[in-house]
């Protein structure tokens, strides 16, 4: 029987460890925390929001991380929602969507989703030894993967090891950087754990006045490599910034930008779908039909009083001023502030606070179609550690179920991308 290590009780270790254990694998996980699942329990304010419809095609283009989108390809689509939804069915979870987009299991409750995935390594024979810190990777002579070394000193040898440990945020549900160090140890590059999923510190907050206010529907905007990159949803304006899951989609990519350069600059549109030139002719209408109107009361309509006094002071426009006396610049001034407005951060948020992490195991070294690395046979990635991160609306936990169940199945069919269960087998890898 082949012997399997799965290091990390979360998400993606349990799906590991539940194919692999259903290809006939003997397998081990190995957890540091004194319960497993800590992160998942904490899902969606414990709802466990694990996935949602997205279509297949655009699903793998909505990851963030050098080469994402081309990588999470075959883990993704071995496991759509539809074929999630059934995974769930076989260790007796239902999935409900409310809003005809998020899934959630039917009772809103995480731990029922814990404990399905639990009573299934139970049930597998799965071993699970917890407070169990993995803390290097042995080889062999030849640099063969032969086991790991844990905390208390003693040693535990393995033919395949799925590296499942995540990322580094939130160190009290068990995150940390010992992904990164054991994939260094055999040889894998990897980007530094940023923060993602998290509020972004706005320079000198224009903000910090109105925070508490909210928009429904706003976007923020970022060039990065030549490409502009828009985020919408709703935005929450804070003390330090911005929040709200506009901001939080936004954030991993203004966190590589600060990380790479000292600071990010972008723009905020105050309402998603309208640019300089609508707001401009809105401005026009206005003045022609409600002349009398002061600038701000007439902004009100849209936004909330205090964002209008804050959009006028940008603009340079007096709030007071009437709309009959505005002039072509004045208005100018107003539309591209209220469709454009600059903004810079320079400062990272708290990791531990944030709900993610992007950065990760470099995807260049590994094996796409089975995540097996490149460089070290019999060794397997899953989950956050790797670099991919997705935004908000279960994407992250859809990941995570993806890359555990291929990786778990890999490793236990030997190297092959094997089947799970309704899943149609894929070519033989070539290795170089
Ligand atoms: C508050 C919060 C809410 C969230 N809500 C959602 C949501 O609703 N939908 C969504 O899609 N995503 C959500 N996420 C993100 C999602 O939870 C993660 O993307 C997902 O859990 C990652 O799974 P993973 O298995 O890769 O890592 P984890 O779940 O973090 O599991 C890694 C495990 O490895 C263990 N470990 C680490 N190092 C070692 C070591 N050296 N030895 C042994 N064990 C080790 C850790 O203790 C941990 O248990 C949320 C995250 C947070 C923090």
């Amino acid at each position: 029987m082949m012997r399997i290590l799965v290091v990390g009780a979360g998400a993606s270790g349990l799906a590991a460890a539940i194919s692999a254990a259903r290809n006939g694998a003997s397998v081990t996980i190995l957890e540091k925390m004194s319960r497993p699942g800590l992160r998942l329990l904490a899902s969606g304010g414990g709802h466990c929001n694990l996935a949602n419809t997205a279509s297949p095609k655009t699903l793998p283009s909505l990851f963030q991380g050098d080469g994402a989108t081309k990588f999470c390809r075959h883990a993704l689509g071995r496991l759509p929602s539809s074929e999630l939804i059934r995974f769930f069915a076989s260790i007796g979870v239902r999935i409900c969507s409310p809003d005809g987009f998020h899934l959630y299991p039917e009772s809103r409750r995480a731990t029922d989703v814990l404990n399905a995935l639990l009573l299934e390594t139970r049930r597998l024979g799965v071993k699970i030894c917890l407070s169990t810190e993995v803390k290097s990777l042995i080889f062999t002579d030849s640099r063969q993967i032969a086991g790991v070394a844990i905390s208390d000193g003693h040693e535990i040898d393995a033919e395949k090891i799925i590296i499942a440990c995540g990322g580094k945020s939130y160190p009290s549900l068990g995150g940390g950087e010992s992904a990164l160090a054991l994939a260094k140890s055999a040889g894998h590059a990897s980007a530094p754990f940023l923060p993602a999923l998290s509020e972004i510190h706005v320079s000198e907050n224009p903000f910090r006045t109105i925070s508490g206010v909210s928009l429904e529907n706003a976007s923020l905007s970022l060039i990065c490599g030549g490409s502009t990159r828009r985020f919408h949803g709703e935005l929450l304006f804070t003390h330090k910034g911005l929040s709200g899951k506009c901001a939080l989609d936004a954030s991993g990519a203004i966190s590589r930008e600060i990380h790479a350069k000292g600071r990010s600059e972008f723009f905020l549109s105050f309402v998603s779908d309208m640019n300089a030139e609508a707001w401009n002719s809105k401005i026009t209408e206005w003045r022609s039909s409600d002349g009398s109107k002061r600038t701000c009361k007439m902004l009100s309509g849209i936004l909330t009083a205090s964002l209008s006094r804050l959009v006028c002071e940008k603009s340079n426009v007096p709030e007071t001023m009437l709309l009959s006396q505005m002039g072509r610049d004045d208005s100018k001034r107003i539309s591209m502030t209220l469709s454009g407005m600059r903004l810079e951060s320079t400062d990272l948020p708290p990791i531990g606070k944030s709900m993610l992490s992007c950065g990760g195991i470099s995807l260049e070294e590994v094996f796409s179609e089975t995540l097996e690395s490149r460089l070290r046979k019999n060794l397997y990635f899953a989950g956050e550690a790797l670099d991919i991160d997705g935004p908000c609306g279960g994407y992250n936990l859809h990941w995570a179920f993806a890359s555990g169940l291929l990786a778990g199945t890999a490793a236990s069919s030997d190297g092959q991308p094997g089947e799970y269960g309704h899943l149609r087998p894929t070519e033989p890898i070539q290795r170089p």
